[in-house]
């Protein structure tokens, strides 16, 4: 017989367990389904501080078990299929699960494939990415013994989830190097697909007095195409003028990222730039099951759950709701955006159960806490307009003591604590 859920959430990380934790406190007699396949949780911000050598890596994984809400059935299995024709996904073990709403929160995928030669080299040559549980502690073990020379932090083109990461780590690895006085011998580079740094103005300024400080050069509208590690080169695609690469960029949804758009009429140049150490972000887009699915946005060529950005339910199928990684919402892709996702979700996904009409709105509230250097943090927090939506009565634009203590401490203890069980 086919299993048949109420609810039921397919991946049970950040988004899936922190939306069920908070419908089942609202309302415990639903019967719910979480599809997860992973035995393991990932507490996935905490990888910045191991790349920094602050922070164990297996502090930052723990059993899936210990934390799939009472009241939820854990289904071990990977979805491969959607059929919201028919109301029901198909698993990777050949099981069939009908559903009555559906809540889509499966993250996002790493391409590692579209860099050349990345994979073959991740974790050796002095090319490290902290977007892996395994090459994140690799990071920390090549800053650590970095002498001086060439050092290249890469951020891909294509949305990605927390689009500060792939700086905050130049900014702690710079620290270190200025700390153990070889900054001076360092020449560090910023290849990015980004239109700018940072894509709200007033922690804009923070950050480009920082890249000064540390004397990075920066190079935006930059797709990274190939890291070859035997040769230490990385190779990426501008360009071929300024002035073009001025023009060409767009700063639209460039809260922590931004597009460089392709101007088909603009030739295009390949550089290349030797290295001593690369840290790298692969691009990223919706994963591949869900990008060949009825449910993906036909105009996303990354393929993202096609939402209604304020409901996040579903624009052609009512009774689907997405949240977290995967949609197409144009928010930067947080835990801390998934914190104000949660709650609408489940005030949408309950009032459509009741036959009213979904009325709560996400404003596409998102956060990127950005360390600066060791001890001290800019907690920029923002929504879909790029405009600041500070927490605290103080200017959140300078780095801060308090700001560092709520990342490295507070924060992963909340997120296991409480936002994975609903209360906050
Ligand atoms: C280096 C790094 C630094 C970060 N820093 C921050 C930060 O400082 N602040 C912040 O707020 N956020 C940060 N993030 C982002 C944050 O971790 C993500 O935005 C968040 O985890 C997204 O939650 P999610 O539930 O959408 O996806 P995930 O938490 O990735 O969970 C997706 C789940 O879906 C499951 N799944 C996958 N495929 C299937 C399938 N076929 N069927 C069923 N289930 C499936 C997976 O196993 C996984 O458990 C950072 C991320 C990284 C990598």
């Amino acid at each position: 017989m086919q299993e048949h859920f109420q609810i039921l959430i397919v991946g049970g990380g950040n988004a899936g367990l922190s939306f069920t934790s908070q419908l089942l406190r609202k309302k415990s007699d639903l019967k719910i389904g979480i599809i997860e396949p992973s035995e393991k949780h990932y507490y996935q911000p905490a990888w910045t501080l191991v790349g920094a050598g602050i922070y164990d890596i297996n502090k930052t994984r723990r059993k899936e078990k210990d934390y799939i809400p009472k009241n939820s059935t854990w289904i071990i299995d990977a979805v491969t299929e959607f059929v919201p024709s028919e109301n029901k996904v198909i698993c990777q073990s050949g099981k069939e699960i009908s559903y009555q709403y559906l809540v889509v929160s499966p993250g996002i995928q790493l391409d590692w494939d579209k860099i050349k030669g990345l994979k073959e080299t991740l974790g050796k040559n002095k090319v490290s990415s902290n977007y892996s549980f395994e090459f994140a502690p690799k990071t920390w073990e090549f800053i650590e013994n970095f002498k001086g020379g060439t050092a290249v932090f890469t951020n891909p083109s294509t949305p990605i989830k927390c689009g500060g990461a792939p700086h905050k780590i130049m900014y702690l690895a710079c620290d270190y190097w200025r700390k153990k006085g070889i900054l001076d011998k360092c020449d560090v580079h910023y290849i990015s697909g980004g239109a700018g740094i940072f894509g709200v103005p007033e922690y804009a300024e923070t950050l480009k007095k920082v890249l000064h400080k540390y004397k990075i050069q920066t190079h935006f509208g930059a797709n990274v195409t190939a890291i070859n590690g035997p040769t230490k080169t990385v190779e990426y695609e501008t360009k071929a003028t300024d002035e073009a690469i001025k023009q060409s960029l767009s700063t639209i949804d460039a809260a922590c990222y931004s597009i460089a758009t392709t101007n088909d009429n603009v030739e295009t140049k390949k550089v290349s730039m030797q290295f001593d150490l690369c840290h790298t972000v692969p691009p990223q887009s919706a994963p591949d099951f869900i990008k060949k699915s009825p449910i993906a946005d036909p105009n996303s060529p990354l393929g993202f759950v096609e939402v209604d950005k304020f409901t996040l339910q579903h624009s052609r199928f009512p009774n689907v709701f997405a949240l977290g990684d995967c949609t197409n919402a144009p928010a930067s892709k947080t835990g801390a955006a998934i914190r104000k996702q949660a709650p609408v979700v489940v005030a949408n996904l309950l009032a459509v159960l009741e036959g009213k009409a979904p009325t709560e709105q996400y404003d596409g509230y998102s956060a990127c806490p950005i360390p600066t250097e060791y001890g001290k943090l800019m907690l920029a927090e923002f929504d879909y307009d790029n405009k600041p939506k500070m927490t605290f009565p103080f200017d959140q634009a300078k780095p801060r003591w308090s700001m560092w203590i709520l990342k490295t401490k507070i924060l992963p203890w909340l997120y296991w604590n409480k936002i994975l069980k609903g209360t906050a």
